[in-house]
């Protein structure tokens, strides 16, 4: 047999023993590309390190298995790398002097650089690489104003808008450019939800003089997402009252959220009037241009190589969410240089409706777990049993991330939902993960591709 047909054959019979997508994310691209006859030697090929590293561990038994059923004389198998067909690029990481190939390390737009714990300001986060446009250059220049005279100009400031738009961007970007500025202002980057747990962490265990502290000694405090604040009436109570005493010493106070401060309905009258004081702006949908604007400045930020084409056609169809419009570059960066396929209209349309559906789709919780659980082909049990092998461990901390990330379940409702465990360990998982998923790439493909499938189901 040649080794073409030969690695057919195989594939048959793998395609048999386990499930499908996994069939078809792992051996889609595979080879074989040689066998030495003397040694009884086979190369198999891969598209890259991290499908190479996958099959190795998991799939090996059974396809040395079954490569020896059909032809006796193979003793061993080699998995390699393919290289050739792949452009000679090297993706700088922000912050570092290592480069990694594309053929190895994918996902460059998802390495995060780090974030400061003390700010909670992520670097990734500039107002340089902020495309403004008609619809965000009042914000812009607002923000713009209170980095020139912190505290002074617009206090507070108020930028509200839709999902996507770029509220965290500008909050981030400010603080970041703050610091720029000065290393002595102290600045804190919170969200309200954040914020909300502080209050009650602290009224629960008696540490109020703590938190007052926290929030009363900070320069600039920014706050994400202030609508959530609204119709909780302690953590109202105590926001109102550092925000006074921020305002009275002249702390520069920026806040965000989805709609403006007349729409929060549950908002006490008084916090409602303090936020109008200073300055709101809004923030509203891009235009083609600006769509378009932004595609190039992040393909050419990460040395990435898309035809105009295909970004034309990006920019034209993704129109109302800057945060899908960057989730469609993602996954056309993800198939072209991890899976090596070709984007034609097809793919891009797939992809397209597949991404804007991700925010119309209701996914379930048991989705999430049936999804993890069938990609790491365990028992949908095995994640909730409390067993501590790190086979079962890694997947079930994925699980209560994703469940976190995509359904922002309760900790308590997420511990529930994974064998009755305790919502600290629901905390431990989700926070494990997301510090980790910005250094592993390894890991950051696993729930990329996890989380595929969750909106393929
Ligand atoms: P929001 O907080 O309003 O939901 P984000 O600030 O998280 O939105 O923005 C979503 C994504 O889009 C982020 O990755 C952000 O960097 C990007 N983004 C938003 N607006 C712009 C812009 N004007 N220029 C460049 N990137 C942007
Ligand atoms: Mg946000």
């Amino acid at each position: 047999m040649n080794p073409k047909d030969l690695w057919n054959s195989v594939l048959g019979e793998i395609e048999l023993q386990i499930s499908k997508p996994n069939f078809l994310t792992w051996f889609k691209n595979s080879e074989l590309v040689e066998k030495k006859e003397k040694e009884g030697l086979v190369f198999v090929s891969l598209p890259n390190n991290f499908a190479k590293e996958w099959i190795k561990n998991r799939y090996h038994k059974l396809i040395l298995g079954s490569l020896r059923t059909l032809d006796g004389s193979i003793k061993s198998v080699e998995y390699v790398v393919r290289t050739q067909n792949l452009n000679p690029l090297t993706i700088p990481v922000p912050n570092s002097k290592k480069t990694f190939s594309v053929s190895e390390e994918i996902q460059p737009i998802l390495i995060e650089s780090k974030i400061d714990p003390k700010t909670n300001l992520n670097p990734r986060y500039s107002l340089k690489n902020f495309i403004v446009g008609s619809s965000n250059e009042l914000a812009y220049a607002a923000i713009q104003a209170v980095v020139k005279d912190v505290g002074i100009k617009y206090n507070p400031l108020f930028i509200y808008g839709g999902v996507g738009l770029g509220k965290t961007h500008l909050l981030q970007a400010a603080g970041n450019a703050i610091k720029d500025k000065s290393e002595k202002i102290n600045i804190l980057y919170i969200s309200s939800e954040k914020f909300i747990n502080d209050v009650v962490w602290a009224i629960r265990n008696k540490r109020t003089e703590d938190m007052k502290k926290k929030y009363r000694d900070v320069d600039v405090l920014i706050i994400d997402d202030i609508q959530f604040i609204g119709g909780k009436t302690t953590t109202e109570l105590e926001f109102f009252y550092t925000f006074n005493v921020l305002y009275e010493n002249n702390k520069q106070i920026i806040l965000s959220s989805d709609r403006p401060p007349a729409a929060i309905p549950t908002l006490e009258e008084r916090l409602r009037s303090r936020f109008q004081v200073g300055m709101v702006a809004d923030i509203g949908y891009p235009d083609y241009e600006m769509r378009l604007a932004i595609l190039k400045t992040k393909i050419s930020n990460q040395q990435l190589r898309i035809e105009d084409k295909i970004l034309e056609q990006i920019a034209t169809k993704v129109q109302k969410n800057i945060r899908e419009l960057e989730g469609v570059l993602n996954k056309v960066v993800f198939y072209q240089q991890f899976k090596g396929e070709k984007i034609d209209n097809k793919k891009l349309e797939e992809i397209i409706n597949e991404t804007i559906q991700v925010s119309a789709k209701n996914v379930t919780a048991n989705e999430i777990i049936k999804a993890v659980a069938d990609f790491f082909e365990i028992s949908q049990s095995n994640l909730t049993e409390r067993s501590r092998k790190q086979e079962i461990v890694e997947p079930r901390q994925i699980t209560m991330f994703l469940l976190r990330e995509l359904l922002k379940l309760s900790y308590p409702h997420i511990g529930e939902c994974l064998g009755k465990r305790d919502h600290t360990t629901a905390i431990h998982a989700y926070e494990k993960i997301l510090k980790e998923i910005n250094q592993n790439p390894a890991l950051n493909q696993k729930i990329l591709l996890i989380k595929e499938r969750v909106y393929k189901m």
